[in-house]
Order: structure tokens, then sequence, then C-alpha cells
């Protein structure tokens, strides 16, 4: 199909997201942008899907032939058992965010990790034989850890609730057989865990858009040879990152790791690589971020 005339028709096939609230999702524009741009005859909508209505709404992909779907928050965990393949670090995180059909076969991963992974790596930060720092222990910092536990030497995952940080470090240890270690987020044990640190990645929300002025930890205790990764995506360029780059260190924002994650599922389902830069550029300019 030639991209200059993008039309729907009697064969264009789906593509999808599910989620609840699901309206200020980015994937449709990311995704519908490089279907054009590369003549493909497909189309990505946004469903708001009710809790109680997942089981339905996995039965009409099987239905309706939709080829591919994207699974945000709430579902990305209960949807797993209307599923029928997902692959083993998934499994094992139980946590997936991206499904292919295949004539009614519904196979899973979760490319949130994988477009971290991906970035640091696009980046060029080395993860095997590095010691990791996450602040925060929440949904975002317990996949990108499973994923880099199976390459870094050491992870230490902090966060402001110590019985968080711990549980999430016990199970990634168990699943994982990984040296991985829970710690609570203050002073005394950043400064001493982030000597040794090579990589720190921010998993908080603290200076995201709105409250930009704040960064999860005092610049007095970052040190140059870190490589800084916020997974914050508005601003582009957070406190953290600007305190990060004045002392030397080299940072990754969070934006290339949503990018990544579409650009990951994009190539899954279609076998082709999308314009990155345009995926980019279609985020900054939805979400109006600078
Ligand atoms: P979450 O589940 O709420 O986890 C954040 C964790 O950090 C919570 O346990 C929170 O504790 C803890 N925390 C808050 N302040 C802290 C501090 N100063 N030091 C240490 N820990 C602290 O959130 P999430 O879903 O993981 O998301 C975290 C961030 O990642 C958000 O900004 C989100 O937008 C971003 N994200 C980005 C991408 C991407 O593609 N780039 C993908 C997913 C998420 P409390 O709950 O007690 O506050």
């Amino acid at each position: 199909m030639d991209n200059k005339s993008y039309l729907i028709t009697g064969t264009t096939k789906l593509y999808c997201i599910f989620g609840y609230p699901i309206e200020h999702s980015f994937s449709p524009i990311m995704h519908n942008a490089n279907f054009q741009d590369l003549g493909l005859d497909y189309v990505y909508i946004a469903f708001d899907v009710h809790p109680d209505k997942l089981e339905q709404a996995v039965n009409a992909v099987r239905t309706l032939d939709i080829k591919g779907l994207n699974v945000t928050i709430p579902h990305k965990e209960k949807i797993i058992q209307y599923l029928d393949e997902i692959d083993p670090i998934a499994n094992k995180m139980g946590a997936i965010n991206t499904i292919k059909n295949d004539n009614g076969y519904l196979k899973a991963t979760n490319t949130d990790a994988a477009g971290a992974k991906k970035s640091l790596i696009d980046a060029g930060c080395t993860i095997k034989g590095k010691k990791i720092l996450f602040l925060g222990s929440g949904g975002a910092a317990r996949s990108i850890a499973y994923l880099l536990s199976e390459d870094a030497e050491e992870i230490i995952l902090t966060d402001i609730v110590e019985e968080k940080a711990l549980s999430v470090a016990n199970e990634i240890k168990k699943n994982m057989d990984a040296n991985i270690e829970g710690k609570k987020a203050n002073d005394r044990i950043l400064a001493e865990e982030i000597k040794q640190t090579d990589i720190l990645i921010n998993a908080t929300p603290i200076g995201m858009h709105p409250k930009e002025d704040v960064s999860p930890i005092s610049k007095n205790l970052l040190h140059d040879g870190l490589f800084v990764f916020d997974v914050i995506y508005n601003p582009l360029e957070t406190k953290l990152m600007k305190e990060a780059a004045e002392i030397g260190c080299k940072t990754l924002s969070g934006l290339d790791m949503l990018v990544n994650q579409g650009v990951i599922a994009f190539e899954w389902w279609t076998g082709k690589t999308p314009n990155s830069k345009l995926m980019k550029n279609k985020i900054i300019e939805f979400l109006g971020i600078k």
C-alpha cells in the first residue's frame, strides 16, 4: 500500500491496546504513524476494557482476528490466565504487555523491560558485570530488575518502604537465582551503596511533571562513574539527570524506554523495523513535553 494514500479498507487488519483507563495512551499514535510510514495495511485502536470484561475482550481478540495487542494498567498480570503462551522471563515476572495472535493462539511477552535494556545498550551502557542501584521498587523497577538480573553482577533495590524493596528483591533472587538485595532508601544506605555502583536507575515518580524541581537522591551522593537512567519520560531531562550531567555522568531518559518497548512490539508483530525517531517525535508532540 502507498503511504500517501493511507486508507482503512475492507482488508485493513487491527492492532489494539487494552487498559482502564486508556484515553491517555500514546501507543496508537506511535504505531499508526509507523503503519502509515511503512505503508502497512494495519490500524491501531485503544480500547477501554473494564477489569470485569477482560476475559470477554481476550475472546474477542481471537473472534475478530485482532493481529496483536498491548495491555496496560490494570491488566498486565490478570490477562495471563487467558493466554496460550508466555515467554519464560515474562512468566517469571508474572506481567506482560504485548500479545501476538497467531491464528487464535495468543503468545505474550514483556517489552517494557526489554525496552529499558535496549535503551541502555543503545546508549553504550554495559550491563554485564556491573552493579546496579535502583531508587524505587514498584512495577517499573521490578520488571527492569528481573531482566537486568540476567547480566548484572549485583543489583540493589531500594524503596522508602523497606518491606517492598525486600519482598521484590527476594522474589527476583528466588526466580532468577540473582545476586540482588532489597534495602531502605535513606541517605546513609544510598551513600554506602552508590560508591561501587555503575548504573543508577530512578524508578520512582520523583521529579516527574508537574513536580519537576525535586530529585530522588542528593546531588552530593552522585559520582562521575555513574551511568544514570531515569525512567521518567516527562520532562525529557529530570532534575536528577541535569545534576548527574553536571558532575560528568552519562544520562538516559525514560523516553527511550517508552519508544523501545513500542519498537520491540512493532518488530515482533510485523517483522519490520519502525522509525524510532518518528515514534519519539510523535510522543513528544502528543505529550507536549520539553
Ligand atoms: P510505583 O509502582 O508507584 O513505584 C514507585 C516506588 O517508588 C513506590 O514503591 C514508591 O513508594 C517508591 N518511592 C517513592 N519515592 C521514593 C524515593 N524518594 N526513594 C525511593 N523510593 C521511592 O510506580 P511505577 O509504576 O514503578 O512507575 C515509576 C515511574 O516510572 C513513574 O514515573 C512512571 O511514569 C515511570 N515509568 C516509565 C516507563 C517508561 O516506559 N519510561 C514505564 C513505566 C513506568 P510509595 O508507593 O510509598 O510512594
